[in-house]
């Protein structure tokens, strides 16, 4: 094993749901396009049914701007790409406080390169791109990874294959020398398993209920994976599952 990828949210960060948190980023989103706040629970209405409408096996990553853009339309907003683009971020600032990087997320990261391991973040996120990557060298993980590997950039959501192929070839490694950490058994286990990579389930912010047998190996602790990380390397085993 040459390198670990890890999952970011509800694994080196949480991200918590908060309606008020929610609807506040809909009120600074109308702001931005001159709506008033009595549009909230409509416009907020019109969002969350695009979410709703989403295919769960499409895996191609939600265009949140062409989202965005229909909402403003529906209210009668003529929605330029630069107005939906300073809706998006200041509803994106409006969920600040909901994000909370793990305390031991950033000795996880240096205990994998200070093992010799390449490391990178692979997630799924619509967010533009240059705000998630801001917040990601704010947070002290930016510099602490090799390969930042984005669903957004991509096009395509985990478990699409494409995107664990992405992600082993930003850290130069053959899939079966890549190590898999995240919150959830479908896109952080199970389809780095069928790329090709081992894997571990993150449940210390949640445990996945698909996680409960016997196959999946779960760390409860963070720094658990290092420990984990130790006994594969020491073996030379890859960690399949
Ligand atoms: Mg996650």
């Amino acid at each position: 094993m040459r390198a670990v990828a890890f999952d970011y949210r509800d694994t080196l960060a949480e991200f918590r749901w908060d309606d008020d948190l929610w609807r506040a980023g809909v009120r600074a989103m109308l702001a931005q396009a001159g709506v008033g706040a009595g549009e909230t629970e409509r416009a907020a209405a019109l969002l969350r049914r695009r979410f709703a409408d989403r295919d769960p096996r499409d895996l191609h990553e939600l265009d949140y701007a062409a989202a965005v853009a229909d909402v403003l339309t529906a209210l009668g907003v003529a929605a330029s790409a630069g107005l939906v683009r300073r809706c998006i971020e200041a509803e994106y600032r409006a969920w600040a406080p909901a994000r909370h990087v793990h305390p031991d997320a950033l000795a996880l990261l240096d205990g994998v390169r200070g093992r010799g391991l390449a490391c990178a973040l692979a997630a799924n996120t619509f967010d533009p791109p240059e705000l998630f990557r801001a917040d990601l060298r704010a947070q002290g993980i930016a510099e602490r990874v090799d390969a930042i590997v984005l669903s957004c950039e991509l096009g395509v959501r985990k478990p699409h294959p494409a995107f664990y192929a992405a992600v082993a070839a930003s850290l130069g490694a053959d899939p079966a020398d890549v190590f898999f950490v995240g919150d959830r058994v479908c896109a952080d286990v199970l389809g780095p398993a069928a790329a090709g990579m081992g894997a571990c389930l993150a449940g210390w912010y949640r445990l996945d209920p698909e996680g409960r047998g016997d196959s999946v190996p779960i760390c409860t602790e963070p720094l658990q994976v290092l420990d984990i990380l130790e006994a594969l390397v020491g073996s030379g085993s890859p960690g399949k599952i």
